[in-house]
């Protein structure tokens, strides 16, 4: 059973002790609750993906406590990191760079290239100062749950299965970091977060090669019931037409849920949203919901990496939206 701690200086002690030792330590970040094991210990990282149920050729991101840390990852690394490390770490980016020989093939997915952050919360700093080495570290969620985004998330998921749980309160941006690939010298965002495409001085998410990052091929955050994605500004009144055919409906929208609709979330922007979604997604599960009405935010800034999570979660990336009423709820 996973010891549950608050994040106090004792207990990051503890828990840095625990990742020397090759075992799993649940932390916080800025993002989401990462799950983190020693990146240079190959058996604690094959845990991780074991714990996770989590394909083997979806690499970790591996955390380091400031951009020096970079360098004993990578190799080749290219003017631009400087840079880009200077303006925005610790925080939500992360960087895909040529790997040195040496990391576990399991840590970086068998790819020669690793996925590389720091940070930006004081409890994922502190731990990663006190443990003095690189942690690989997922989300510590299983494998197609959604992000955790508090350590109430990471227990339901995971309590029996890891060693520590570092609880540091709810994530303050709850989506998952920027992912850019930055090997040829000109970033390419593989994946959308809070480090914006303008952030990056690019027009939009561009032609990355999303499948080259692994991770973007699975279907991540996926709830147990339907999520209906409602157009900016109509989210009550499509939460009212499927309470109306007697489905259990909740809804996460700025406006007031309509009679006999469950008021799961109230954000009154994306970022707020991104804060809440995972969470809300969870608490539709739980709470038995047939389906969960979340209305659209702008498809810019945050916005863009708020909706792709929201978009996977409703399967419409892959799925047509007739269909979508057609998947069980367990
Ligand atoms: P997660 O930690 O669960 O948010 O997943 C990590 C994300 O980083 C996944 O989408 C991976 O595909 C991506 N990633 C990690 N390492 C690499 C890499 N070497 N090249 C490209 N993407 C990577
Ligand atoms: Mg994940």
């Amino acid at each position: 059973m996973a010891r549950l701690l608050t994040a106090d200086p004792d207990a990051v002690a503890e828990a840095a002790a625990v990742l020397r030792a090759s075992g799993l330590v649940a932390f916080p970040t800025e993002t989401v609750y990462g799950l983190g094991a020693a990146a240079r210990a190959a058996a604690a990282v094959a845990r991780v993906f074991a714990v996770k149920g989590r394909p083997a050729d979806n690499p970790l991101i591996v955390h380091v406590a400031d951009a020096a840390g970079l360098a004993d990852l990578g190799a080749d690394v290219p003017p631009v990191v400087r840079d880009l490390a200077a303006r925005f770490w610790p925080g939500p980016l992360t960087l895909v760079v040529r790997a040195r020989p040496g990391l576990p093939r399991v840590t970086t997915g068998g790819l020669d290239s690793v996925a590389v952050r720091v940070p930006g919360h004081p409890v994922a700093l502190a731990l990663l100062r006190a443990a003095g080495v690189p942690v690989a570290a997922p989300s510590a969620n299983r494998s197609g749950r959604p992000s955790p985004t508090t350590a109430a998330h990471v227990l339901a998921d995971l309590a029996d299965r890891v060693d520590v749980v570092l609880d540091g309160g709810p994530t303050a941006i709850g989506v998952e970091s920027t992912v850019v690939d930055v090997r040829s010298g000109a970033p390419v965002i593989l994946r959308p977060g809070a480090v914006t495409p303008a952030d990056l001085g690019l027009a939009g998410l561009g032609g990355g090669d999303l499948a080259a990052s692994p991770g973007t091929r699975y279907r991540h955050y996926a709830p147990a019931c339907a999520v209906e994605i409602a157009p900016v500004g109509a989210g009550a009144r499509v939460a009212a037409g499927l309470a109306a055919q007697g489905r259990a409906v909740g809804l996460v929208a700025p406006g007031r849920a309509p009679e006999g609709v469950v008021q799961v979330a109230r954000p009154g922007d994306a970022a707020a949203l991104g804060r809440v979604l995972y969470g809300a997604l969870r608490a539709a599960e739980s709470g038995g919901l047939d389906a969960l009405v979340v209305e659209a935010v702008d498809d810019r800034g945050l916005g863009t990496a708020v909706m792709d999570r929201l978009r996977r979660a409703a399967g419409s990336d892959k799925r047509t939206k007739n269909a979508r009423f057609d998947v069980e709820c367990p």
